[in-house]
Order: C-alpha cells, then sequence, then structure tokens
C-alpha cells in the first residue's frame, strides 16, 4: 500500500522532542511522547515509512507483538502462523505449538498507520527529509541539520531531547559523542519467491553452511502464492547472502523477483550506551535485535516506547535527573531482554559452528517427537544426542 501524498508538515524552529526515523522503533516512540501531551513532537524520516518494500521477512511472535503495539495489531496481518519449520539439507521438523503462535504482518500498513495515529495525536511528520548531523548539546539545546532527499538543504532545528530512531548503521549520535561502529551488523538479503510450495501456516527456517554459513535461510508465507525467502550470513562469511539466496533457491524451487537487502545489528548487545540523557536511541539504533534470531520488529517497538518514557522523566531536569532516566531504561530493557539477548550472544558463535549434517540429524531425531508434542522437556534428550558429536569435531578440529 503506497501514500502518494507528501507528509511535508511545517517544521517549527524548536521543539521539545525530535524523533528521528520513523521505523517501529520511532513510530511507536512518537505515539507515546504525543499521549503523554508534554511538548511538541517532530518524527522525521528520509523515506515515507509505508514505502514498499519493507527491507523484512515481517515474522513477530504474536504475543509480544500485541502487547508492544500502541494499535490493535489485527488489520496487519497477512497470516496467522501456526507451525515452524526447522530445517537442513537431509533432515527437517515441523515444531506445532498452539502457546507460541505467530503472525506474518504487513509492515507497510502498519507504518502507515502508525503513522496516521501521531499525526492524529499532533505529531509533527515531515518525511522525505534527511537527518545529516546533529550537534552536541548547547544551552540545553540540540541542532540538526537537514537535507531533502535531492540532496537541497532543508535547514535546522533545534530540539530539547531527540530519540534516535534511524536504524541500523545510520550513525545519528556519532557528531553528539554517543558513536557506535557499525561492527555487528549482519547482512541479508531476501526476494517474494512465486511457485515455491510451503504450508501458508508456517514459517521455514532452513541451516546450511552452503548457502546461509552462521546464519539461516527463511521462508515466510506473504501472500497467496508468494513467498518472502531470504537469507542473513554470519559478518564476515565467505558466502555473501546474496549468493546464499541464489543456491537456497536452487534447493527450493521457486521463481524469485528481485532481490532486496539489509543488515541487521545484533551481534554485540548491551556493548553501546542507551542515551546520554537527552539524546536516546531506540531499535537497531540501539542494537537491540535479538542475535540468534534476528528478530527485531517488537524489540524495536518495546525499546522506542522505554525510550520515550526515559526522554519524559528527563526532560527539563538536571543532571541528576537524566541519569535516573538513563539509568531505568537500561535497567528495563535488560530486564524486558538484554539479560537473555546477552545470553543467546554468547551461545551464538557455537550454534555457528554446528555442521550440516549435525543439523540433519537433530531434527530428523525432533521430527520423532509426535506433532504437537515439542514441548522443551521432550526436546532435551534428541539434542543432548547430537552434542558428543559436536564437542568431538571441535576437540579434532573438524568443526
Ligand atoms: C532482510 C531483513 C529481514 C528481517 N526480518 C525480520 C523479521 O522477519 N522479523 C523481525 O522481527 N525482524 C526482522 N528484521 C529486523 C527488523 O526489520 C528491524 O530490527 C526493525 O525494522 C528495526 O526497527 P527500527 O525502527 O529500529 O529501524 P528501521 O525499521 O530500520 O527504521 C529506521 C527508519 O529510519 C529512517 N532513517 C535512517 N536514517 C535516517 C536519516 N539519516 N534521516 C532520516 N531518517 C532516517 C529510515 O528511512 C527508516 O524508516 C529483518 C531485517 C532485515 C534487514
Amino acid at each position: 500500500m503506497i501514500d502518494d501524498s507528501i507528509w511535508l508538515d511545517p517544521l517549527p524552529e524548536r521543539c521539545d522532542f525530535l524523533v528521528v526515523g520513523a521505523g517501529p522503533a520511532g513510530l511507536v516512540a512518537a505515539i507515546h511522547l504525543a499521549r503523554a501531551k508534554v511538548g511538541t513532537v517532530v518524527l522525521l524520516d528520509r523515506r515515507d515509512p509505508w514505502r514498499e518494500p519493507v527491507a523484512c521477512g515481517e515474522g513477530v511472535r504474536l504475543g509480544p507483538f500485541v502487547a508492544a503495539s500502541p494499535l490493535p495489531v489485527e488489520p496487519w496481518i497477512r497470516q496467522s502462523i501456526l507451525r515452524c519449520k526447522l530445517a537442513a539439507p537431509g533432515g527437517a521438523f515441523v515444531w506445532e505449538s498452539t502457546k507460541y503462535p505467530g503472525a506474518v504482518i504487513d509492515r507497510s500498513h502498519m507504518h502507515r498507520d502508525l503513522a496516521m495515529e501521531a499525526r492524529r495525536l499532533g505529531v509533527v511528520c515531515h518525511f522525505r527529509t534527511q537527518a545529516k548531523e546533529l550537534t552536541p548539546l548547547q544551552d540545553g539545546w540540540r541542532t540538526l541539520r537537514m537535507e531533502s532527499t535531492k540532496g537541497e538543504s532543508t535547514g535546522s532545528l533545534r530540539a530539547r531531547s531527540v530519540i534516535d530512531a534511524t536504524g541500523p548503521g545510520a550513525g545519528l549520535d556519532r557528531s553528539a559523542g554517543l558513536a557506535r561502529g557499525d561492527a555487528d551488523l549482519e547482512p541479508a538479503v531476501f526476494a517474494f519467491v512465486e511457485g515455491m510450495e510451503f504450508d501458508p501456516q508456517a514459517i521455514e527456517l532452513w541451516y546450511g553452511k552452503n548457502f546461509a554459513p552462521g546464519g539461516y535461510a527463511w521462508v515466510f508465507p506473504s501472500s497467496p502464492g508468494m513467498a518472502n525467502v531470504g537469507v542473513v550470513c554470519a559478518k564476515g562469511s565467505k558466502v555473501s547472502p546474496r549468493e546464499g539466496l541464489r543456491q537456497f533457491l536452487q534447493l527450493r524451487g521457486g521463481k524469485a523477483g528481485s532481490f532486496h537487502g539489509g543488515a541487521i545489528p545484533c551481534t554485540k548487545p548491551g556493548m553501546h550506551p542507551l542515551g546520554d540523557g537527552t539524546l536516546w536511541k531506540a531499535g537497531d539504533a540501539a542494537s537491540v535485535a535479538n542475535p540468534l534470531g534476528r528478530s527485531g520488529i517488537v524489540e524495536a517497538m518495546e525499546s522506542g516506547a522505554m525510550a520515550a518514557q526515559a526522554a519524559l522523566e528527563a526532560i527539563g531536569g538536571d543532571c541528576t535527573t537524566q541519569a535516573a532516566a538513563l539509568g531505568g531504561y537500561a535497567r528495563s530493557w535488560r530486564e524486558r531482554r538484554g539479560k537473555t539477548h546477552e545470553w543467546v550472544a554468547r551461545i551464538k558463535p557455537h550454534i555457528s559452528r554446528v555442521d550440516d549434517d549435525l543439523w540433519a540429524r537433530l531434527f530428523t531425531n525432533l521430527g520423532r517427537i509426535p506433532m504437537g508434542k515439542h514441548t522443551w522437556f521432550r526436546m532435551v534428550w534428541p539434542m543432548l544426542k547430537v552434542l558428543p558429536a559436536y564437542f568431538w569435531r571441535r576437540l579434532t578440529g573438524k568443526a
């Protein structure tokens, strides 16, 4: 769904809250700020947030997604997901769990509805405008220099509090002294594929060193007869995700349209500060995606709400108030997901080393558990059975 009208609400000279980036993190943050009715909120993006294709598989776990969304999610559901097929060349099993349903969503639709809600609440929405440079704090204000997408300067804007929700690697915070390298970006490529056989109520995750070293390939149902198929590889792997996707399509079949790319910041959770008391980071700009699953939609929405809460607590306050708000944000995030992500990041290198035949063996063993009975308790034994082979290969240098 594309809205061709240009959203260029007149910008004030100054605002209380400036949110840069209208992805899930920025949209949720802007709505939370506007609902608090504390001051002017400006939302800026270099493109129309609903422009398609959104670089994403669009898969979410339904429960956390519903909880994180400021609006009812039903209109955005493309497909309810009841099963997950885990596969490697030579073995597969289908995990059916009614306890954790998922969904494939229409992000373009979601972004548009959230932007409309933000605007309805009084947020100044200014799109097709790029944030170029953000100054450090001076007399309680930061100044943002902007350019149109055609490269023309569109002036500057002063803000008391800024939320950086610009996604991976934009580095808006660099000049403001919160620099983050792009060291934790993993490349991903996807395409919409027709003529592939897939279960419309299942997502597929495939492991294989030929096509997705250190990562995985996905098949997510997108619309009737059409799948969103993609590959994410470990950073620095020898196979590029583009080449990996080509190989995976040979294995799975189907006719792909054009390839689209993106990057997911997901290897070093907790390494970067979440803000400094007047500049806050949320979503991919804060590297909050799950390091193993590489999911980041819900994480972005959750951190967007938390960053907005922290910005509200800190606005107009002194250094102590700002530090307390920052501490609160860091603690809330750590409790919500940070601790789990740090743990997951630790086991990720081991999982990346598992050979294809061990994946196949594991999935075949798991496939022997009757459908619908895949509790964690029942799955532990099949997992333990492949561990000796894994450790033997590590010891003998074969993995
Ligand atoms: C190929 C791929 C597949 C994925 N699949 C899934 C999935 O299935 N499920 C899942 O949960 N996650 C998935 N992710 C991750 C997920 O897409 C991100 O984690 C999520 O979009 C992060 O949201 P965000 O709001 O932080 O950033 P983004 O969605 O990246 O939004 C950032 C916004 O900032 C704007 N922006 C950037 N720089 C500037 C600037 N200088 N000035 C103005 N605006 C700017 C951009 O235009 C953009 O609209 C995938 C990622 C990729 C790349």
